[in-house]
């Protein structure tokens, strides 16, 4: 097996600074819309986002004048940009070797003008860029990269502050790192006075369609009408914290295991009898799925008990969603479903002949569950690898779901 490249260490450091700021797929802010407009302005271009890279991808937090909110990343001059890690300024793609056959020059979009700053976090890794487009050529003077330059710094800040804000405005949940700290907090607590403390962790089911179907106002509705219907079955000594884009936790003090069960499944009640108007003027109504996990003995620390419940609610998806499942932590069956991780990867198949780039989600012993761009040409055998981790298993399709893919291990 070889070792894995300092390339490939490299990229898997940055993938995890991506994974710390929870932005990809999240929706349109107008603070980053703000920032583009700025771009196409001081440019005079009619094209600007705001990119990160992901492990197979590109996605566009935020966008003026392009159609797709993501594409490959083996075509996105973006690419480029963060792995010199240094400003990349293309006056005539037609002119330059490397971008003259690219598909996004030589079709749609056809572009001809590129000019990308890279977003770059305070420990050094490039996550994604600030760019400016445009299908005809253009020599941009040394202020305008200047002033490019300062507005990648201001959208940076903009992604700090949305990390270090306490509570959600949207729902009023704690923030994902505030709760992180409460919970590390009350979980020091609970041992040392061996008290009894549960965590449930939840998810909106198939929440991408409610958006699809009745627009991200609704969306928002249903989130912000969630959250307090949670709460109206909560104590007020319970915590709420919003985890990611549809994801919330609640920690529940003085709670054991079974006490903790009759909370969860009186949460998901409470989410399902919520009713919302819909885009045609119809009623629609949502549900979501928990896991939850208890603290059992005094080895738990924060993240175990997150990852427990997690996996929980993992498996509450994969067993048909709509329900409540409890971890098994402390019973010493590990995890079935795999961590999360955020890794990039390669199918491989046809005989080392045809690749196609993943981002690796998850991973445990048994299996992997991968993201890509499309899983129509993903056969149902193949080689996955991880060249971060100098990993290579067979593995076998059991699941294909929109972008996502199944696998377990052969
Ligand atoms: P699953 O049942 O597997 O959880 O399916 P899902 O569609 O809920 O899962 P997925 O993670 O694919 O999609 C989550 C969606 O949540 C995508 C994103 O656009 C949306 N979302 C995330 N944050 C927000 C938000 O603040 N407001 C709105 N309206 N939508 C959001
Ligand atoms: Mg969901
Ligand atoms: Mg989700």
């Amino acid at each position: 097996m070889t070792r894995p490249s300092f390339e490939s260490i490299r990229e898997q450091g940055r993938l995890e600074a991506l994974q710390r700021y929870d932005v990809l797929d999240t929706p349109e802010e107008e603070g980053f819309d703000r920032i583009i407009r700025l771009v196409r302005h001081l440019m005079r271009v009619p094209m600007a986002t705001v990119t990160f890279v992901d492990g197979h991808r590109q996605w566009f937090k935020a966008r003026q004048g392009l159609e797709a909110c993501e594409g490959e990343r083996r075509h996105a001059f973006c690419d480029i940009t963060i792995r010199q890690a240094a400003t990349l300024i293309v006056p005539d793609t037609h002119l330059d070797s490397r971008l003259a056959d690219n598909p996004l020059v030589t079709g749609a979009p056809h572009l001809r003008f590129y000019a990308g700053v890279p977003l770059i976090t305070g420990d050094g890794h490039a996550i994604g860029t600030l760019c400016a487009l445009d299908t005809v050529p253009h020599h941009p003077l040394p202020d305008e990269i200047a002033a490019m330059t300062d507005l990648a710094q201001v959208t940076m800040d903009q992604l700090e502050l949305r990390q270090v804000a306490l509570t959600d405005l949207m729902t009023g949940a704690l923030s994902r790192r505030a709760f992180r700290d409460e919970l590390a907090r009350m979980l020091g607590l609970a041992k040392r006075h061996q008290h009894e403390l549960s965590l449930i962790a939840f998810d909106l089911d198939h929440f991408k369609a409610v958006n699809d179907t009745h627009g991200h106002q609704a969306g928002d509705r249903v989130l912000a009408e969630s959250v307090a219907a949670c709460r109206r079955q909560l104590r007020q000594s319970d915590l709420i914290g919003r985890l990611g884009g549809e994801e919330f936790a609640v920690l529940l003090p003085l709670t054991g295991r079974q006490a903790a069960l009759g909370v969860a499944e009186k949460l998901r009640q409470a989410i399902a009898a919520l009713s919302f108007e819909g885009a045609g003027g119809g009623l629609f109504s949502v549900t979501a799925s928990l896991g939850l996990a208890a603290l059992d003995g005094d080895s738990t620390d924060p993240e175990n008990l997150l990852r427990a419940a997690d996996e929980a609610l993992y498996a509450a998806k994969a067993t048909g969603r709509d329900r409540c499942v409890a971890s098994q932590l402390g019973t010493g069956s590990g995890g079935m479903a795999g961590k999360r991780v955020l890794k990039a990867g390669r199918i491989v198949f046809n005989a080392g002949q045809s690749v196609i780039d993943c981002t690796v989600r998850r991973l445990s012993e048994r299996g992997a569950s991968l993201a890509v761009t499309s899983t129509a040409d993903v056969p149902s055998r193949f080689k996955l690898a991880i060249e971060a981790d100098s990993f290579s298993r067979l593995c076998e399709t059991t699941r294909k779901a929109g972008s996502e893919i199944e696998v377990a291990f052969a």
